[in-house]
């Protein structure tokens, strides 16, 4: 198999130039070529005013490779492709005396289950939350009707938090295994696009993501594994330092030598159940802000030029980061293209924001989050569990200022500059249901973080013209960004640094920030507790 990278071609190109031109730029007959496969594709839309064209990375078969290569010595962009084929664990033969157990049933228990039940080793996945279908009317129940049940929302249930998202399935993470592609095929094999295995920026969208969980927890069932829902985990059982099993809220204990936390950012209960029992946890940085909404067409034109609209661009995205005078970092996070803003908290009387998209992404609006860093020693300094109980206090806050109602406090931009309540939502309409109070957004968070982003938005203006604009919303408050604490483990085992048996995972326990990182953490965990559950004699099949 051979490698070319920065094959360029136009936009609008039929399906055949692209064989033409690899054989054109190989300089070989149409017949060896035997086979090509798109690796990657991507455009750039950095330089303003520039043509905008499609950028391949494609894998080969040719009748002579070598012959090729040797030709091509000297060219970078001709090289063997590398093996990202997924490498799985050999399958126990036999029974197993002990089944491991996974806490939360996210992207990250996900695929730890899946490549337990895939080696042989019959998981048994608990999850606090309802199935995908009930949750969902759960979750519609607090965006439409105002109720919320906070054992089954945005945060918790089957998929876990990313479940109603944009389904963005990016991620900047190290992966030199290429765990990253196991996590997309898996995806595929359940139903999502085929493209998410090479669009350089592939997602999914919620309706669609919802298909797909389903239908990977019937494959884990298939191959020997349980799925509990309604099955919160709400004490360890311990012994020497050692983790024995897990009892649930109804009182019920499973026994078992390995356990995976994959709990999600928002399980405060369960941070807080940890830090008592005594397992090691500490804060660490997250982000806290606002979500913003403009027109997606003004994002289109300022992105895209004059390609705004094409139909293989769809909705643009942005990335913005500003160092405010102040010291602080603010940046966009979670950009939504053609999206809504949803009310994703998980408790009573509290209001959090974040955003999502279906697989069009054609709403009118386009929104991200603009956060503001926060650190522990700067501004939780109280202990491992003080970042949670900011996050509690402004959510609190936030629940009052839009009206005690479950809607959302908001400003226009304008006003929020100056300093002055917004009364109306004069121009861009706000998505975030069940609806938007307008108020003065001024005392929703920190004073450092309000003056951090009344200077951001500006400088955002000089890169996306209009990111200023009077009438674009704010909506508060955005504080689940990522996990306040980390249940730090051991880089090589992967176990908690004073539990043994114990796998911290994913978003909850600081190793993961998005779905697709979460997946290949749950994909490392996973195989980290196969090969210990093979090691001991108790796991060895008969
Ligand atoms: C609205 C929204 C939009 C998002 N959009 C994107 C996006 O487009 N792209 C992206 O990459 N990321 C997105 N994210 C972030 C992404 O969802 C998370 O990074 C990811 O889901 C983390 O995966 P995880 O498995 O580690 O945790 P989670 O997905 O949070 O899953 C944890 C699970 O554990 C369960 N649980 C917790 N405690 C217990 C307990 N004690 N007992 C039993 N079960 C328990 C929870 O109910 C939950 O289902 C979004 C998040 C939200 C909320």
């Amino acid at each position: 198999m051979l490698r070319i990278t920065e094959l360029s071609l136009p936009l609008d190109h039929p399906p055949q130039a692209l064989r033409e031109a690899i054989v054109r730029r190989l300089g070989i007959a149409d017949e060896a070529l035997l086979s090509c496969t798109v690796f990657k594709r991507s455009y750039d839309a950095r330089k303003k005013n520039s043509e905008i064209s499609f950028v391949y990375i494609v894998d080969l078969e040719l009748r002579d490779e070598a012959q090729v290569l040797q030709r091509l010595a000297d060219d970078r962009h001709v090289m063997p492709a590398p093996d990202t084929r997924y490498h799985p664990l050999p399958r126990v033969q036999g029974s197993i005396t002990e089944r491991p157990v996974i806490v939360g049933f996210g992207p990250c228990g996900l695929f730890a289950a899946l490549i337990l039940a895939q080696a042989g080793l019959c998981p048994i996945v608990l999850e606090r939350g309802r199935d995908v279908r009930r949750r969902t009317k759960d979750t519609w129940a607090l965006w439409r009707q105002q109720v919320l049940t906070p054992e089954s929302n945005v945060q918790f249930g089957e998929g876990g938090a990313g479940l109603f998202s944009d389904g963005k399935l990016y991620s900047q993470i190290k992966d030199p295994h290429f765990y990253g592609r196991k996590v997309m095929e898996e995806f595929v094999k359940a139903g999502a696009p085929a493209e998410i295995l090479y669009v350089s920026k592939p997602h999914i969208g919620t309706f669609r993501l919802t298909g797909v969980v389903a239908a990977m927890r019937e494959q884990i069932i298939t191959l020997g594994g349980e799925v509990r829902f309604e099955s919160r985990v709400s004490e360890l059982l311990l012994e020497d330092g050692r983790v024995q099993g897990v009892q649930l809220e109804n009182g019920e204990s499973i026994h078992s030598h390995h356990v995976v936390l994959a709990l999600g950012h928002s399980s405060r209960d369960t941070f807080r159940m940890l830090h008592r029992q005594g397992v090691f946890v500490e804060a660490k940085p997250f982000a806290i802000g606002f979500r913003i909404e403009h027109p997606q067409s003004m994002i289109d034109r300022a992105r895209l030029g004059k390609y705004a609209g094409h139909p293989e661009l769809g909705a643009a995205d942005y990335k913005l980061v500003h160092h405010a005078v102040n010291g602080r970092a603010v940046y966009s996070f979670c950009m939504c293209p053609g999206g809504t803003v949803v009310a994703a908290t998980s408790e009573p009387e509290r209001v959090v924001t974040n955003g999502m998209s279906q697989y069009s992404r054609n709403e009118r609006n386009a929104n991200a989050g603009i956060v503001v860093g926060i650190e522990p020693r700067q501004d939780f300094p109280d202990g491992p569990l003080a970042g949670i109980a900011l996050q509690e206090q402004l959510e609190s806050h936030a629940f009052v200022l839009g009206g005690s109602n479950y809607c959302a406090p908001g400003q226009q931009v304008g006003d929020f500059l100056r300093g002055k309540a917004s009364r109306a939502f004069t121009g861009v309409q706000p998505s975030y249901k069940p609806g938007v109070t307008p108020t003065d957004l001024a005392s929703a968070l920190p004073g450092y973080a309000i003056e951090a982003i009344r200077e951001a938005l500006p400088a955002f203006a000089r890169q996306i013209r209009g990111f200023d604009r009077e009438d674009a919303v704010l909506t508060g408050v955005e504080t689940r960004t990522s996990s306040p604490v980390r249940i730090t483990r051991d880089k090589e085992t992967l176990q908690s640094l004073n539990t043994q048996g114990l796998y911290p995972a994913g978003e909850g326990a600081g190793y993961a920030g998005g779905i697709l990182s979460a997946g290949v953490d749950g994909i490392r965990v996973g195989e980290a507790v196969a090969r210990s559950l093979l090691a001991t004699s108790s796991g060895r099949g008969q």
